[in-house]
């Protein structure tokens, strides 16, 4: 059954066509790669189903409901939860609290109390605190929870924003290449974890990425962009084969 499901989807900037007329669907329980060249529309893509940008035209569809156009913590508290291409942690605040961040929706009154040290442990805070370390137990990063941000290396920085992402158990995450700038053996290991949370913990994943080791391995389904059209959608052997794809590479 398709959780996602994108209806001619376009978004233009001025009189750029970012995203054109793009039909696309996720099923329930899916890991999909969304590829292309750079330039071709995927983060455009992302930021429309997570409401980060309106569409233009066209429908999105998430869990049986409209989605379109709706603002993105409500996309969000529908069960749609993303990272950036970008980093975005608070590098002075610990590890534990930047993961259980969107758990608490006045979030920038306790930031400024933390800041401020002036931070009252509540029970929602402790509960909060408990989940986040449990989520760091998965990404065997626990050592790190009361240390900040800014003692993490590259690699574990990307991993705590997966867990931030995970933290509002989603049903859908949206990955915008998470593998950039990971050494091998980490990449490694984000290919794991991104296993497990589709078999463990059941959540469908849409995966922007680079690096094709990482759509291989994982993808069940890519579905590929080129100057913001669908030129392909199927198994990614069969997709890396497709003579219009590897134009799309080749020919830039
Ligand atoms: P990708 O993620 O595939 O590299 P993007 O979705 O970032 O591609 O960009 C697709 C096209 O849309 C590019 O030509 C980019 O310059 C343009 N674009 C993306 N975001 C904006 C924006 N906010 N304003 C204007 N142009 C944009
Ligand atoms: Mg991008």
């Amino acid at each position: 059954m398709a959780l996602l499901t994108c209806e001619g989807v376009t978004r233009t900037f001025g009189g750029m066509v970012a995203v054109n007329e793009v039909d696309l669907h996720v099923n329930e329980g899916e890991i999909v790669g969304l590829i292309g060249p750079n330039g071709s529309g995927k983060s455009t893509m992302v930021n429309l189903i997570t409401g980060v940008l309106p569409p233009t035209s066209g429908r999105i569809m998430f869990d049986g409901r409209d989605i379109t156009g709706l603002p993105s913590w409500k996309i969000n508290r529908r069960g749609i939860s993303r990272t950036f291409q970008l980093l975005r942690l608070f590098k002075s605040l610990s590890v534990a609290d930047n993961i259980s961040m969107p758990l608490h929706p006045r979030h920038r009154a306790g930031l400024l109390a933390s800041i401020l040290g002036r931070s009252e442990a509540t029970a929602e805070d402790e509960a909060s605190y408990a989940q986040a370390c449990e989520l760091l137990d998965l990404f065997e990063l626990r050592a790190f929870a009361d240390r900040p941000a800014s003692d993490l290396s590259i690699g574990q920085q990307r991993m705590v924003e997966l867990a931030r992402g995970i933290i509002v158990n989603p049903k859908l995450f949206v990955l915008d290449e998470p593998a950039a700038g990971l050494s091998p053996p980490n990449v490694d290991k984000l290919i794991a974890l991104i296993r497990r949370l589709r078999d463990e913990r059941g959540i469908t994943i849409l995966l922007v990425e680079h690096v094709m080791r990482v759509v291989q391995e994982l993808c069940d389904r890519v579905i590929v962009l080129d100057y913001g059209t669908k030129i392909a959608d199927g198994p990614p052997r069969e997709v890396s084969e497709d003579p219009k794809v590897v134009e799309a590479y080749i020919g830039g």
